[in-house]
């Protein structure tokens, strides 16, 4: 194989698994349970067992060479899917077809962002920390249509920061318009966007996010929550009034044997759903205490009658209350969806 390829593919290889390895060790359980979404870690385990594996490959000189005819895979196969096996030539046709329907699409996740709109929702009242699809640093949210016409609202977060970080939530971004538009279940969605991230060469960490759809006929939101903060949904006339909507399934790109549920709840006028990531959360105050869920849940009880940007703005005065030296702007972001009557 080319030697350019062989040091992208080897370099990206070890670079998430030493990303893997280092928050395997140096999470908190609590956290580590909420990203997987179970007690264990060794689903991430079977997952750096496949990076080793790549490596040892790499080692031998075996990487990307086809187990049909013993040529060698091409390049960019092995850039979408660095465990890949067999070249374009000995797959069969239908085969060959969703390869290249892969290419095509994984080329497309890396290129530039897509042009914006300011979210309108019907029957939701939106406010949000920052403007739309602004990436700042590993922290992403987003608006977008369903194939079905329903309203998609999405938060992620990626485990690290820096360029890699803003490289993956821009693929995120696209490829969540994209697969938004071709599909009608957020499962399904998250699933396939987990299929494109694990073994990509480009993406050497991993993403949570929580992906909702909102169908404002029905008045019902529909979710998965791939190891994200839970997102609290605060409903002032329900009981319990309070609900965390929990992982339905572990963060993306990190799992080989990846499955995910979807949940659904029937929104009443004046329920409103938060979303925000761990900026939020772990926030410190100058004795170093986290700002956490509960004071969060209480900020939001008090300010629930308040219009969803008005109610973004309260959250803020609290955050920079709690906190006044810190600049909180740079690493968190807080979106609120109010049902309207
Ligand atoms: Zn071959």
């Amino acid at each position: 194989m080319e030697k350019k390829v062989l040091s992208h593919i080897r370099h990206s290889v070890q670079e998430k698994r030493s990303n893997l390895s280092d928050w395997v060790e140096t999470t908190p359980q609590p956290e580590k349970e909420l990203c997987l979404d179970c007690k264990v870690d060794q689903p991430v385990f079977e997952h750096i067992a496949v990076l080793d594996q790549t490596l040892q490959k790499a080692e031998n000189d075996t990487l990307g060479v086809c187990k049909v005819c013993h040529g060698q895979v091409e390049a960019g196969v092995l850039e979408i899917d660095y465990t890949a096996e067999v070249c374009l030539d000995c797959l069969s046709e239908p085969e060959r077809r969703h390869l290249e329907a892969e290419l095509e699409f994984s080329s497309e996740i890396q290129r530039a962002l897509l042009p914006q709109n300011a979210p309108s929702f019907p029957g939701l009242d939106i406010g949000a920390f920052s403007r739309p699809a602004q990436i700042i640093g590993g922290d992403y949210f987003d608006f977008f249509r369903f194939k079905s016409g329903s309203y998609g609202l999405v938060i992620a977060d990626v485990a690290g920061k820096g360029f890699s970080a803003s490289l993956l939530m821009s693929s995120l971004q696209t490829a969540l318009h994209t697969l938004a538009t071709d599909s009608d279940s957020v499962s399904d969605v998250v699933q396939r966007i987990n299929h494109y991230f694990l073994h990509n060469v480009n993406l050497t960490t991993f993403i949570t996010l929580f992906l909702g759809e909102y169908d404002p006929n029905l008045r019902l939101l529909t979710y998965a929550n791939a190891g994200h903060n839970p997102p609290l949904l605060y409903r002032p006339s329900g009981d319990p009034r309070l609900t965390w909507l929990s992982p339905t399934g572990a963060a993306v790109g990190v799992l080989e044997e990846y499955t995910l549920r979807s949940e659904s709840i029937a929104l009443q006028p004046e329920d409103v759903l938060l979303l925000y990531t761990d900026g939020v959360t772990e926030l410190a105050d100058p004795a170093r205490e986290f700002f956490g869920p509960d004071r969060l849940a209480d900020l939001v009880a008090a300010n629930a009658g308040l219009s969803a940007q008005d109610l973004v703005s309260a959250l803020r005065k609290g955050l920079g209350d709690f906190n006044p030296t810190a600049s909180p702007a740079d690493d968190l972001t807080i979106v609120a969806a109010k049902a309207l009557g």
